[in-house]
């Protein structure tokens, strides 16, 4: 029997079940972030965790230090400070010529991560299906056991890391209600295509599903891809929620500064579950964030620019290890297969990584529901300066194929 309150009753009655909600019981730690814990406790160079180890832009951290100065250091508007809203409406028509109602579709989260949580929470009853491409982000399998969501997983599969639209149709049924998508995508570095957004597309417009997609590497793209919104495809504007933040863009992943832009009705119920969650993101960061979003279009070519060697680079270093790697089109993360180096696993091969190489890396099976299926695959990120990139050069000398 399961006991509503912790507070003892006259009957003393025997407590059968834990004190902890069922709901939690069946997560783990963070994959990713108890790499970076590793990388820590053995002195490894982080290639895990992505976050990059350089500097941000000067110009934000000015305006985050004049914020505090000027004492905006109570809380937003729930839902966001109006000139962070307004400025960031401007960069979504300038960016993709869509407008956007900074009044009624757009909510302010502490990061993506929220935002997509806020976003399940409102969106998703219990029971309810999503489907979601594998492998994923690790986030989105927590999210969906806490809103009692349950996940069809679809297949995206490498080289190209392409779906069978055979077998995401089959996905979808009556009880589907969303599909979570991540372009560019975290860990392959797939950037979805137009025809490929289109056969998404079609199947929400069919089925009567949400898009709710998760854009946050939407400026870190190579070799000319392009990065197309799904709700700026016919018909999807009005069943789509578009999550992104600062994090990656302007290399502020601490500041907890994230964005869903949604239709005013799901808005409605998003900013709710932000509301009692968080009542707000960081007032004086969103006054930089404001700054942040007014940056003109050179800051985001260079951002690009700068990502394509770093790329380059740890492509290069995983090669001549004997790795091979998938190459990125967007994001920055390599997902390497391993079978070379002869391990059982990916996290064995991860652990020796870590502790006898000195460079941490994300085990591919985070990435995936059934861990056999990235049992040979390890992800890396470049997102690091180049002397970080040249010490982990230095010491991946050390591993040998083949053992
Ligand atoms: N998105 C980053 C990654 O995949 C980390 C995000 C996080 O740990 N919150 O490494």
């Amino acid at each position: 029997m399961t006991r509503l309150s912790n507070i003892p009753t006259e009957h003393a009655l025997a407590r059968s079940g834990p004190l902890r909600a069922e709901r939690t019981l069946g997560l783990a730690e963070s994959v990713i972030r108890e790499m970076t814990r590793l990388a820590f406790e053995h002195g490894a160079i982080n290639l895990s965790q992505g976050y990059p180890d350089f500097p941000a832009p000067a110009a934000i951290k000015d305006a985050a230090k004049g914020a505090i100065d000027a004492d905006i250091n109570q809380y937003s508007i729930t839902w966001g400070a109006k000139t962070f809203r307004d400025a960031l409406a401007r960069k979504v028509s300038r960016q993709f010529g869509w407008e956007v109602d900074p009044e009624r579709e757009v909510t302010v989260v502490c990061g993506a991560t929220e935002g997509m949580f806020a976003s399940m929470m409102a969106l998703l009853n219990p029971g309810d299906e999503v489907v979601i491409f594998e492998p994923f982000y690790e986030n989105y399998g927590p999210d969906c056991a806490l809103t009692g969501a349950v996940p069809r997983h679809v297949a995206l599969r490498p080289p190209d890391w392409t779906f069978s639209a055979a077998e995401l149709e089959a996905a979808f049924n009556e009880r589907t209600r969303a599909i979570v998508l991540n372009t560019p995508n975290n860990p392959t570095g797939k950037v979805f295509s137009r025809q490929e957004l289109e056969t998404i597309a079609g199947l929400c417009r069919k089925y009567d599903v949400v898009a709710i997609t998760d854009e946050i590497y939407e400026h870190i793209l190579y070799d000319g891809h392009e990065h197309i919104s799904i709700a700026t495809l016919e018909g999807m504007r009005e069943r789509t929620v578009t999550i992104s933040s600062l994090s990656k863009t302007y290399s502020v992943t601490g500041w907890r500064v994230g964005w869903v832009i949604a239709p005013p009705e799901l808005t409605d119920s998003i900013r709710k579950v932000h509301d009692f969650l968080t009542v707000n993101s960081p007032a004086p960061l969103q006054e930089a964030a404001a700054a942040a979003v007014s940056f003109g279009a050179e800051y985001y070519q260079q951002l690009a620019a700068d990502y394509t060697p770093r790329r380059n680079r740890l492509l290069g270093i995983l090669e001549n290890c004997g790795f091979h790697c998938y190459r990125p089109a967007g994001a920055y993360y390599i997902m390497a297969d391993i079978s070379a180096f002869g391990y059982v696993n990916d996290t064995e091969f991860v652990k020796h990584l870590i502790k006898n190489i000195g460079v941490a890396a994300v085990p591919g099976s985070s990435f995936y529901k059934n861990p056999e299926y990235g049992a040979q695959q390890v992800r890396f990120t470049f997102c690091k300066k180049a002397e970080t990139l040249a010490e982990a050069e230095r010491r991946l000398q050390k591993l040998r194929p083949g053992r």
